[in-house]
């Protein structure tokens, strides 16, 4: 970690100069320190080298933590930032997705008193996720690359597994939009599905995503291996009266049934246009889809929209499993979808598993399915066997 530079920005005195003590010890070459947000924008526009990473209290007198975060992802003052609080995962998830918006990476939270092995845990995701992703920058997407692109076939569906906790046995699989470029490049989607949104070309791409995918599943229901499928929809298409009928005539064209399909809407956007919404996922559940609600616990009146629309799953967000065992507010989160699910009858998937510790947790609790880097990362079609193949479930 020598060559990492990070910078503090807290303003309670004991506080950081503990946490200056801890990067030290922990062997962070560059360490600076700012007593507030004014301070700290003052010195990061000073001029020289961005920090890599910002540690910053997000309760400050003044300007607090999220109005700073903000000033530096839109300036670029910094590569990525940690934030020291006890916070809860949906507001973190707010300040993630703003930084994201901007470009800023946000390598997660740690929960005061910080100590040498949380800094360290969250530090090491900085190296990771540099690796792991090497499209976190911002990129210059015009609508007509993307126009483009959807029409050379160079969007296409990856996919990742979905688990069942008790024998490790694959059941599904999620089909995530990839962008692969003609230098080699593989675009994730948050570069690219914003603007199909706000630019109405979402409708175009859901339908190659799902014509696509379907191919996938009927060529992997020849050979042995039957998975369901999930396809993420965009909130906007529920306005579309014309969609259901749409996406059973794609799925039947190529070779699978509704019921076999289970359609993933992010729950803050549910209910966009309610009314109009209502009807359409009432005539996609009764044509057989199953209806998933994404991200869940990120968004809005979860609970009324649960008892309001005719859902067959939940998807927990990945923001309340990953440190689930030391921060009881999130374990609190999963308890009580889990809870809710069961009550509701509704499958549950588990996003974002990344360690055997968040497995067991999950096994304990009774989650239904896992999904997440612990099974493995979404992958093209052509690789799906070999993975699932290689795929152990932990021991314990
Ligand atoms: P999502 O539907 O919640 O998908 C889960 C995201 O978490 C995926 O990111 C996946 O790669 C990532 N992920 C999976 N396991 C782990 C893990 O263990 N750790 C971590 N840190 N991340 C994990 P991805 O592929 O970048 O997709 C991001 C979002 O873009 C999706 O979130 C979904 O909302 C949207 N999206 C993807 N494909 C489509 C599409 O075809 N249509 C629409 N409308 N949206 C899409
Ligand atoms: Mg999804
Ligand atoms: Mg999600």
């Amino acid at each position: 970690m020598s060559e990492l530079s990070v910078m503090v920005v807290e303003d309670h005195g004991f506080q950081r100069r503990m946490a200056l003590r801890l990067l030290t010890e922990l062997g962070i070459g560059e360490v600076s320190e700012a007593a507030d947000g004014h301070g700290a924008l003052h010195l990061l526009q000073g001029g020289g080298r961005a920090p890599d990473v910002l540690l910053v209290d997000l309760d400050m007198p003044g300007m607090d933590g999220i109005e700073f975060i903000g000033h530096v992802a839109q300036r670029r003052l910094a590569h990525a930032v940690i934030v020291a609080s006890a916070l809860d995962p949906a507001l973190l998830n707010t300040v993630q997705t703003m930084a994201r918006a901007y470009g800023l990476r946000v390598l997660g939270s740690v929960e005061k008193p910080l100590t040498r092995d949380k800094l360290s845990a969250v530090l090491d995701g900085y190296d990771e996720k540099l690796h792991a992703y090497d499209d976190d920058e911002v990129l210059d997407v015009s609508l007509d690359d993307i126009r483009e692109a959807l029409a050379s076939n160079e969007i296409e569906p990856w996919f990742q597994p979905q688990v069942e906790l008790g024998n490790g046995k694959p059941v599904a699989v999620e089909a995530l939009a990839r962008w692969r470029r003609r230098d080699g490049r593989i675009v994730r989607p948050m570069h690219f599905i914003p603007l199909t949104e706000r630019e109405g070309l979402v409708g175009a791409m859901t339908d190659y995503m799902l014509a696509q995918s379907c191919r996938w599943k009927h060529h992997w229901d020849q050979r042995g291996l039957r998975l369901n499928l999930a396809i993420n929809i965009s909130p906007q298409l529920l306005a579309d009266e014309g969609a259901a009928d749409r996406y059973q005539d794609i799925v039947r064209r190529n070779g699978v049934e509704p019921n076999e399909v289970v359609l993933e809407i992010t729950e803050s956007s549910v209910m966009a246009d309610a009314a109009r919404g209502l009807g359409v996922l009432a005539r996609l559940r009764l044509k057989g889809f199953g209806l998933s609600i994404d991200d869940f616990g990120t968004g809005y009146s979860s609970l009324a929209q649960l008892s309001q629309i005719p859902f067959t799953e939940l998807k927990i967000d990945q923001g309340f499993v990953s440190g689930a065992q030391s921060q009881p507010r999130k374990r609190a989160v999963i308890e009580a979808s889990l809870d809710l699910a069961r009550k509701l009858q509704l499958d549950v998937v588990a996003e974002g598993v990344e360690t055997v510790e968040d497995w067991q947790m999950l096994a304990d609790l009774g989650c239904g399915m896992a999904q997440g880097h612990l099974i493995t990362p979404p992958v093209p079609g052509n690789e799906l066997m070999a993975v699932l193949e290689r795929w152990r479930r932990p021991e314990f």
